[in-house]
């Protein structure tokens, strides 16, 4: 299995990391000639949404992006600052979202206190998981085509519509490998 790793700015080392262990393959995505490669989903690493959104303008690669995987029909994850580029409403005109889940994400949505923190939680087909919000946002609103997969604290913080997946928080920055296997058999169902 060929994951293309969004590899323009923040913590897609771990997910690359995450997937060899679980044997998936990455292929990292840095420009626009990359997105020409044969892949079975895409994964957009958590860092800051503003700065990834800049960058997919700056480099031309957005429309391409988008192409992929509406044209292929392509299973995406997205981690933290990936939720936020999935979203359909970031209410924030720096980070530009993607908008391939219907619903609106609060960025650094915890405060300052809050800012990062650490928890085990439900998450559902797989029980309790270790996560690690940085500055994380939480989903604000979905709409009902999106199936919420785990909350804490009242806030939605995992969430699929169809082949989309999104979470709040970081399984890439823990030893549980869950949340990928998760996403990885999401690729095969939907093949
Ligand atoms: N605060 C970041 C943003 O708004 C997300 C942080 C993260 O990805 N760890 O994009």
């Amino acid at each position: 299995m060929k994951i293309g790793v969004l590899a323009l700015q923040g913590a897609f080392e771990e997910h690359i990391k995450m997937l060899s262990q679980l044997n998936a393959e990455s292929i990292e995505l840095r420009q626009l000639k990359d997105l020409q490669q044969d892949l079975d989903g895409i994964i957009i690493p958590g860092g800051e949404s503003t700065v990834i959104s800049k960058l997919l303008d700056d480099l031309n690669m957005r429309e391409a992006l988008l192409n992929k995987i509406n044209n292929e029909k392509l299973p995406v994850f997205g981690t933290c600052a990936g939720l936020i580029m999935m979203s359909q409403n970031t209410e924030d005109p720096k980070a530009v979202p993607l908008g391939l889940m219907e619903c609106t994400a609060k960025r650094n949505a915890y405060g300052r206190q809050l800012g990062s923190f650490s928890t085990t939680a439900e998450f559902d087909g797989i029980g309790g998981i270790p996560m690690v919000f940085i500055r994380a946002p939480y989903i604000k609103e979905a709409s009902k085509n999106v199936d919420i997969l785990s909350t804490v604290d009242g806030k939605i913080v995992a969430a699929r519509q169809g082949r989309f997946l999104a979470t709040a928080f970081h399984p890439e920055l823990t030893d549980n490998t869950c949340v990928h296997k998760y996403f990885l058999d999401m690729i095969t169902e939907s093949k």
